[in-house]
């Protein structure tokens, strides 16, 4: 096997995962830490799951508070409480926006995080932050963001609406295959993409069929964290850059667009066996099809392409081709013509 020469940064951090561990392994975790004064950031959907969990907890307070791609507001309101109650450590309980809104106050503060996350979607592995002023959201990398110990517990997730499990187990799905074409690509997240995209592909169909299916849902959170590495190590390309508009134009759900976008992507950039793949697991699990059913109004498709156009340096009649097809939920097919 011939290897091409390569960098890549590993990144500290202690991981749990097992069914069952947020429960029997949180507290322990938080000593290990050090922690006496716990900060829980949990959005509503996980609140009660998130008082139950740390009911026997050094809990400091809880920020409730969170909204999507994290408003510098709402994280300048965070911040405060984290001082006001003197937390040693932030807790994320819930999906993305939740362990964003943790980054955010680590950002500023120094805090630790101990993320415990309950969707697919990959932040915790990452030292990558968001935050969003006046509709423009900025990103960057800070290793202060990265948590230090993450609790995978797929009984968390038993829960998760089917929609929101489908449209997030493919937004992990999308940083498998994204990650191949990435700026940072290299071997060993390409073999963490590939498991990662095994696990995925094997584990939501049976989610979909059953969402209280434990083994089913192991796989996903297992190949969801593989897809966070693999994004983490490698970075994201063309699809994450397409996604990255529409989602802040137009304001659209992060996990959908993402599901959404990805056949279309993957048949510009892959080949013809990876997308007949993936739509057969699109019809498998009923995946979302259309940017029109997320909320992009029509009127808004030549203004979409000229931005992908500038964000990700497509000849315009590709981006113009790919918004149209993603917006209508037209099937796509390979090559780079469609
Ligand atoms: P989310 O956190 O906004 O959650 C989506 C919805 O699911 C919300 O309504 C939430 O309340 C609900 N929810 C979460 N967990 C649930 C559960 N177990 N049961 C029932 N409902 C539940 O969305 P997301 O897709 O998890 O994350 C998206 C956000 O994360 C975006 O802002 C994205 O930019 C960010 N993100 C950041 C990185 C990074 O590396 N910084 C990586 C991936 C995603």
């Amino acid at each position: 096997m011939s290897l091409v020469p390569f960098e890549r940064q590993t990144n500290g951090q202690r991981v749990v995962f097992g069914a069952g561990a947020a429960r029997s392994q949180l507290g322990a975790e938080i000593e290990r830490l050090g922690s006496k004064r716990v900060l829980v950031v949990a959005g509503k959907a996980s609140r009660q799951l998130a008082e139950e969990l740390t009911a026997q907890l050094p809990v400091a307070g809880f920020v409730a508070d969170v909204r999507m791609h994290v408003p510098v507001e709402a994280a300048g309101r965070a911040r405060e409480q984290a001082v006001s109650a003197g937390a040693d450590l932030l807790l994320s309980i819930g999906g993305g926006s939740t362990t964003g809104t943790a980054k955010a106050v680590a950002l500023t503060s120094g805090l630790p995080i101990l993320a415990v996350p309950t969707t697919y979607a990959g932040s915790e592995v990452t030292p990558v932050w968001g935050l969003t002023e006046a509709g423009r959201k900025t990103t960057g990398t800070d290793p202060r963001v990265l948590p230090r110990t993450v609790i995978y517990d797929p009984e968390l997730t038993l829960g998760l609406p089917p929609e929101l499990t489908v449209a997030s187990g493919l937004n992990a799905l999308a940083h498998c295959i994204d990650s191949q074409w990435a700026p940072q690509a290299n071997p060993v997240d390409t073999a963490l993409a590939r498991e990662g995209a095994r696990s995925l592909m094997a584990g939501l169909p049976l989610v979909h069929a059953d969402g209280k299916d434990l083994a089913g849902r192991t796989q996903v959170l297992y190949g969801a964290y593989l897809a966070g590495l693999s994004f983490a190590g490698a970075g994201s390309g063309l699809h994450h850059k397409i996604c990255h508009v529409l989602g802040g134009a137009y304001n659209l759900p992060h996990a959908q667009t993402h599901a959404v976008v990805l056949p279309h992507v993957l048949a510009y950039k892959g080949t013809a066996d990876a997308l007949t793949e993936l739509l057969a697991l699109y019809d498998a699990i009923g995946a979302p099809r259309a940017l029109r059913d997320l909320g992009m109004p029509e009127s808004a498709l030549g203004e979409a392409a000229r931005l992908v156009v500038e964000a990700a340096s497509v000849p315009l009649a590709v981006a113009d081709h790919l918004i149209r097809d993603a917006w209508s939920g037209r099937i796509p097919t390979a090559g780079p013509s469609g």
